[in-house]
């Protein structure tokens, strides 16, 4: 989509930090991280949020992947979060579905 953020860090037109990339998923760092480590997991292809999901295999794909990734990062032992943010109620601000992987502090309980 042309003028989606994440859609341009997938076609590489602007930066980021890329940690893993797959022929459906690609992750990289939170720009204004949130926690030690808190990185982004999204589809290549838009979709706008989790709300326009139409194949269930993308969850087992984007939470797949962040989970192998938390456990190749160490996470494991003391934990982690994924949260998916949907809509404005839900504090959505990229209308692109990702997933943000949180780790390396006590994340408070309930959110915001
Ligand atoms: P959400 O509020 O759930 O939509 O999360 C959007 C996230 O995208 C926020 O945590 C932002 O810090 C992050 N973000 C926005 N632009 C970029 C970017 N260019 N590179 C990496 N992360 C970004």
């Amino acid at each position: 989509m042309e003028d989606c953020i994440f859609c341009k860090i997938v076609k590489g037109e602007i930066p980021s930090n890329i940690i893993y990339s797959d022929e459906k998923i690609m992750a990289f760092r939170d720009v204004d991280p949130q926690a030690p480590t808190h990185i982004l997991f999204i589809p290549r292809d838009h979709v706008a949020s989790s709300a326009a999901v139409r194949d269930n295999s993308l969850w087992s794909d984007l939470v797949g992947c962040a989970v192998k990734t938390a456990h190749e990062l160490g996470l494991d032992p003391k934990g982690y979060r994924m949260v998916i943010n949907t809509g404005s109620e839900g504090g959505q601000s990229v209308p692109h579905l990702h997933l943000h992987l949180l780790a390396g502090r006590n994340l408070g309980w309930p959110p915001g």
